[in-house]
C-alpha cells in the first residue's frame, strides 16, 4: 500500500481552501451560453469547401449519423458482420469527427496513442509517437474509412435535418439539409460528445471588431502557419485566449512562440501534469505479441477505473493517480470514512506535487500561484503538457487571472477584466463544447418513432434507453451513448466507442439473422431506468461524493451534482463492468427485454423518386 505524506492538518487546511476557491467561483450566469444559430460564421467549416451534389432518394441497409470514431467503428463493425450498403451521413468534409474539426496548433491526444487509435492490429499501423498529434489521428480515422470502404455512400457537409420511422415498409426515412430523403433499415447515430460549440454569453462578444473564432474552427487564413509549423500570421498581432481547459493547454505554447503578445484569461486553473511524449520505439512495436492492443486497452481503462490489477501496462500520467488510489479491500481494517479519509490524502499529496511542479518552472511567483488549482483531483478533466507552463515565462505572455469570475465583457477593442481593457486584435475562444443541452437539441434533429412518439419528447425529463443503447418507441434504432446517457464513460473514450459499435453490429448481424425488427419492450426499459438511476451512475473512485466540494466545472454538473436530471447518468458502474454487461447479455441472445416482429420480406433497393410523405400515405 502506498503511504502518504500528507497529514490530517494540511487536510483541514485543504478542504477550507477548496471550499473557498469553489465558492467564489459559484454563480449560476456561467452556465449561460450563446445561441449560434444566427452566428453561423463562428461554426462554419473552414477547413473544406462544400461540394456542389444533387439530392440522394434511395435505400440503404444502415444509416450512421456521424463519421467519428464512433461512426467509422460502428460502420467498420458492420462491414465486418456483412452488412453492405452502409451511409455515414456527416456534417464535416470528410470522416474524423473531433479530429476533422479541432485542428488546433498543438492539438494532441492526451490518452496514448496504442491504446487510443482504434484497430492497430487489424490496420497493420504503429502511432508515431506514444501520444499521437492530431494530423495522425484524422489520418488513422481516414485509414479506417478506407479499409472498410466507407467513403463509398458517405455523404460530407450534410446535417441529418429528421429521422421517422415508416411502420409500412419498416424503415426509416432520413431527411438532410442537403434535400436528401432516403430510406434505412437501421440507424446508428454516433453524435459524440464534442459537437456543439460552447461559446460562453459573454457581454459585447458581438461588438468586438478583431478576429474571432473557435478553436474547432481554428482560423488559418488569419494566423497563418498549421497545426505544426509557427503561426507566421500572428508576429504583430496581440492574442487573447479565453478558457484554461485541456484544448488552452496545448494551444498557448504555440500561441506563445508565434504572438506578439498573449493575454490568458483563465477562470479556474487545469492539473498540469507530465506529458512525457516520445517517439515509438519500433524494436518494442516489433516484439508485440497478436492480441496485444485488446490486451493494453483493457489494461488501461481497468487501472482508470481503480480496478486492482497486478501488471500497469501503460504506466502513465493518467494510470499513476489511480494506481497510488487503493481499492476499498487494499485498506485492510479501516471503515469506510477512514478509506474515504486515506484516499482525500493521497489524492492532496498527488495535488501538491501537481501545484509544486508549478513553482519549480514558472518563474515569477505571482503568476506561479495563480496558476495553481485547489481542488481534488477528480474534479475536473486532468491535462498533460510539457510547454504550456513554461510558456509562462515567456516576456509576451501574460495570464490573465480573472478570480474565479471569467471573462464577463468584451469591448470592441478587446477584452475587459475589472477596470482594466486588454487590447487585443484576435480572441480565441478554448471554451469546450455543449454537453448538457438536451440530447435532441445537441444532436440537432428530432426522431419520430413508433406512434407519432417523438424522442425530444419521451427524453423530456432525460433518457430512457435500455443500455444507453437501444429506445423503446424507436425500433431499429441504436445510439452510441454520450457521456450521461446511460452507458459508461471509460477515460479511453474510443474504448467506449469500440465497445458500443461491436455491440450495435453483433445486434444488427443477430436481427438479420432472425429477419426480425427490433424494439425495445416499455418493461426492459424500465427496469434498465431503474437499475442506473438508482445506482450511484458514477464510476469515480471513492464514488463521487466528493464533488460538491468541487470548484464548478462539467463533472460536477457546474457546482451542483445533486442538481443534475436523474435520469442523466451513466452504468453504475466502472465501465469495464458495462463492457461486460453488455456482452453477456448479447451472447445469452434471449433479448427478453425486446420485442421481435418479423420484417417485411426483403425488397430490391426502393428508389424513392418523390418525398415519402408521412403515415398518411403510407396507409
Ligand atoms: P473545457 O474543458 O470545457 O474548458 C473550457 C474552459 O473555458 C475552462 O477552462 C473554463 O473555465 C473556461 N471558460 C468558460 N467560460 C469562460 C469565461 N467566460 N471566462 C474565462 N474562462 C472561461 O473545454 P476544452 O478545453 O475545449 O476541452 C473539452 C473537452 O475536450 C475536454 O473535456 C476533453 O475531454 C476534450 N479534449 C481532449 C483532448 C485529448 O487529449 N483527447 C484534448 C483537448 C480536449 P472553468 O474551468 O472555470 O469552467
Amino acid at each position: 500500500m502506498t503511504h502518504t505524506s500528507a497529514a490530517p492538518t494540511d487536510l483541514d487546511r485543504a478542504r477550507a481552501k477548496y471550499r473557498a476557491e469553489r465558492d467564489k467561483r459559484l454563480d449560476p450566469s456561467r452556465r449561460e451560453i450563446l445561441d449560434l444559430s444566427a452566428r453561423e460564421k463562428l461554426v462554419e467549416d473552414p477547413f473544406t469547401d462544400v461540394a456542389p451534389r444533387e439530392p440522394l432518394h434511395d435505400t440503404v441497409d444502415v444509416m450512421v449519423v456521424g463519421g467519428g470514431f464512433g461512426g467509422l467503428l460502428a460502420a467498420a463493425h458492420l462491414r465486418k458482420a456483412g452488412v453492405e450498403r452502409i451511409r455515414i451521413v456527416e456534417k464535416g468534409g470528410d470522416v474524423g469527427g473531433v479530429w476533422y474539426w479541432n485542428r488546433y496548433p498543438g492539438a494532441m491526444c492526451d490518452v496514448e496513442s496504442y491504446v487510443y487509435l482504434p484497430m492497430l492490429e487489424e490496420l497493420d499501423y504503429i502511432p508515431r509517437r506514444r501520444y499521437s498529434y492530431g494530423p495522425e489521428i484524422l489520418a488513422h480515422a481516414q485509414r479506417l474509412a478506407r479499409h472498410f470502404k466507407l467513403y463509398d455512400h458517405a455523404l460530407f457537409h450534410t446535417s441529418v435535418t429528421g429521422l421517422k420511422w415508416q411502420e409500412r415498409s419498416a424503415r426509416w426515412i432520413v431527411r438532410t439539409d442537403r434535400g436528401d430523403e432516403f430510406q434505412a433499415r437501421y440507424v446508428v447515430v454516433a453524435h459524440g460528445s464534442f459537437t456543439s460549440l460552447k461559446l460562453p454569453a459573454i457581454e459585447g462578444i458581438d461588438s468586438f471588431e478583431g478576429a474571432l473564432f473557435h478553436t474547432s474552427r481554428w482560423d488559418y487564413d488569419y494566423t497563418g502557419g498549421d497545426s505544426s509549423s509557427p503561426l507566421t500570421g500572428l508576429g504583430d498581432k496581440r492574442v487573447g485566449v479565453i478558457g484554461t481547459g485541456a484544448t488552452a493547454v496545448q494551444i498557448v505554447a504555440p500561441l506563445a512562440e508565434s504572438a506578439q503578445r498573449l493575454y490568458v484569461f483563465q477562470r479556474t486553473p487545469s492539473t498540469v501534469a507530465v506529458r512525457d511524449n516520445r517517439e515509438t520505439d519500433y524494436a518494442w512495436a516489433r516484439s508485440l505479441e497478436p492480441g496485444w492492443q485488446k490486451r493494453r486497452r483493457e489494461n488501461f481503462t481497468a487501472v482508470t477505473n481503480g480496478e486492482r490489477i497486478t501488471e500497469d501496462l501503460v504506466g502513465d500520467g493518467w494510470t499513476v493517480f489511480y494506481h497510488a488510489m487503493l481499492s476499498g479491500d487494499e485498506y485492510g481494517a479501516l471503515n469506510p470514512q477512514e478509506v474515504a479519509e486515506q484516499r482525500e490524502l493521497t489524492d492532496l499529496e498527488h495535488m501538491e506535487h501537481i501545484r509544486a511542479r508549478i513553482d519549480e518552472v514558472v518563474r515569477d511567483p505571482a503568476t506561479a500561484e495563480a496558476l495553481k488549482p485547489y481542488y481534488r483531483y477528480q474534479c475536473k478533466r486532468p491535462c498533460f503538457h510539457d510547454e504550456y507552463l513554461p510558456a509562462f515565462n515567456r516576456p509576451n505572455v501574460e495570464l490573465v487571472d480573472t478570480q474565479g469570475e471569467g471573462v464577463r465583457r468584451i469591448t470592441p477593442r478587446g477584452v475587459a477584466v475589472g477596470e482594466v481593457e486588454y487590447p487585443l486584435d484576435c480572441i480565441i475562444l478554448a471554451t469546450g463544447f455543449d454537453q448538457d443541452s438536451a440530447y435532441v437539441d445537441r444532436v440537432g434533429f428530432d426522431v419520430t418513432g413508433r406512434d407519432g412518439l417523438t424522442l425530444s419528447r419521451k427524453w423530456e425529463n432525460g433518457p430512457e434507453t435500455l443500455h444507453g443503447v437501444m429506445s423503446s418507441g424507436f425500433p431499429n434504432f441504436f445510439l452510441l451513448p454520450p457521456n450521461y446517457t446511460q452507458g459508461t464513460a471509460a477515460v479511453n473514450f474510443c474504448h467506449t466507442l469500440d465497445e458500443t459499435a461491436q455491440h450495435v453490429a453483433v445486434l444488427v448481424a443477430e436481427f438479420e439473422r432472425r429477419g426480425v425488427i427490433a424494439d425495445v419492450t416499455r418493461q426492459g426499459e424500465e427496469a434498465y431506468v431503474r437499475q442506473v438511476t438508482e445506482g450511484s451512475g458514477l464510476a469515480l473512485l471513492g464514488g463521487g461524493g466528493f464533488l460538491k466540494d468541487c470548484t464548478p466545472g462539467r463533472w460536477n454538473n457546474e457546482g451542483d451534482p445533486d442538481g443534475r436530471p436523474r435520469k442523466n447518468v451513466n452504468y453504475p458502474g466502472t465501465s469495464t463492468a458495462y463492457f461486460t454487461m453488455l456482452e453477456e447479455w448479447r451472447h445469452r441472445c434471449e433479448f427478453d427485454e425486446l420485442s421481435l416482429t418479423p420484417a417485411p420480406k426483403p425488397s430490391p433497393e426502393v428508389s424513392v423518386a418523390k418525398p415519402v410523405d408521412d403515415e398518411r400515405s403510407a396507409r
